[in-house]
């Protein structure tokens, strides 16, 4: 079975055997030198020389860590969505307390860095900016250097979202002055589910200092103080983080910048790919992400059907919209352990499975 989808990727081998390691100590010494090492590995990825941690939680968990630890209730934030995952954040910050404001923009298109400049400037009572890398529900890219620049001209916290981009797009943490960010093992990361990855910066430590949200499990100061002795302040999710550091092996092996090279490289071969087939990309291209890519249900064409097709005849799994998006488009995940040749197959799969859904190239509805 080929899956497709932005999270979780099919894993490499040596990531999968590396999960049928037996247990140890997360108290002992081979645990500190795991994490120590991991730790390492994953600032030089972040490319930051701040504090980064690996908590036990899906993506999600890290994005409530990154909320609770830097504000209090009664805070404003200003929240740029132009997605599902964008709504996401400024939901977590909301149910938390803060006071939230949504700047929207049309999903399938990027954030207009100027409008958060517009926004900022007319509230000055907002403390931080919230913001996604790669919104994956719509297969964009936000200039997250513009919106940062823009941000910290107003000195606001940056926190940001960059679950599904980070280790796969260029995103230098520290050269954009990005406060907190978060991502998650099963995106881009070649490892399976369970870890999120958190980097704090120093003025986000100042936040924290004064940040009053209730929080108990995830805990900056706790986790910077185990981190200290070697540990997690909790029990740590063993087996994925002895996945990780076979993936993180692998990343090194080939490099950051030849990551992101392949990525971009897989990215473009989507667009080509969906484009020749007679589709049309649901963002705009200048935008498209190269992690995963949306494609526009046209009409005639009956989405659902197609996912089935290639799900139950051709062994691939894509994934369909999300929420409002349900129905009008679907997604081909590109991260992580991927080249141009699975891309291939996808096309070649869709090549064949589209007409069986209703759709044929030029438009008409056939039988
Ligand atoms: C996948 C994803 C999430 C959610 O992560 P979970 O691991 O499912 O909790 C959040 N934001 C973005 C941008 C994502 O791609």
């Amino acid at each position: 079975m080929q899956l497709r989808i932005p999270g979780p990727t099919p894993l490499p081998s040596q990531v999968l055997e590396a999960m049928t390691r037996q247990m140890i100590n997360h108290r002992g010494k081979g645990f500190a030198e795991l994490i120590n090492d991991l730790t390492a590995k994953l600032k030089a990825l972040f490319q930051t020389k701040d504090d980064v941690f690996i908590l036990t939680s899906s993506g999600t968990g890290g994005m409530e860590a990154v909320i609770v630890n830097t504000l209090s209730p009664g805070d404003r934030v200003l929240a740029v969505c132009n997605g599902f995952f964008g709504e996401r954040f400024a939901d977590i910050a909301e149910v938390f307390g803060a006071e939230v404001e949504r700047l929207r923009f049309e999903w399938g298109t990027a954030v207009d860095p100027q409008a958060v400049g517009q926004a900022l400037k007319k509230d000055p009572s907002i403390k931080a900016v919230l913001a996604t890398h790669n919104e994956t529900s719509t297969g964009v890219t936000n200039d997250l250097a513009s919106i940062s620049a823009t941000a910290k001209e107003f000195d606001k916290l940056v926190l940001v979202d960059a679950i599904s981009g980070l280790g796969s797009i260029e995103l230098p943490v520290d050269a954009w002055h990005l406060d907190v960010v978060v991502t998650a093992s099963q995106k881009g990361w070649m490892a399976p589910p369970g870890l999120a990855m958190v980097s704090v910066s120093q003025e986000a430590w100042q936040a924290h200092a004064q940040a009053k949200m209730p929080r108990y499990y995830w805990d900056f100061t706790k986790c910077k103080s185990f981190l200290e002795r070697g540990q997690t302040p909790w029990t740590p999710g063993l087996s994925t983080f002895y996945a990780l550091a076979a993936s993180l092996d692998l990343i090194e092996q080939e490099g950051l910048a030849n990551v992101i090279a392949r990525h971009a490289r897989v990215g473009q071969a989507a667009r080509q790919g969906v484009k020749s087939l007679g589709l049309a990309l649901f963002p705009e291209e200048s935008c498209a992400s190269n992690t995963v890519t949306a494609v526009r249900v046209p009409d005639g064409l009956d989405v659902k059907k197609l996912l089935q097709v290639l799900r139950e005849e051709r062994n691939l799994v894509l994934s369909g919209g999300q929420q409002r998006l349900e129905g009008q488009i679907f997604r081909i995940g590109h991260l992580g352990w991927v080249n141009e040749a699975d891309i291939e197959v996808v096309m070649r799969e869709l090549e064949i499975a589209l007409p069986q859904a209703g759709f044929t190239r030029g438009g008409q509805v056939s039988g």
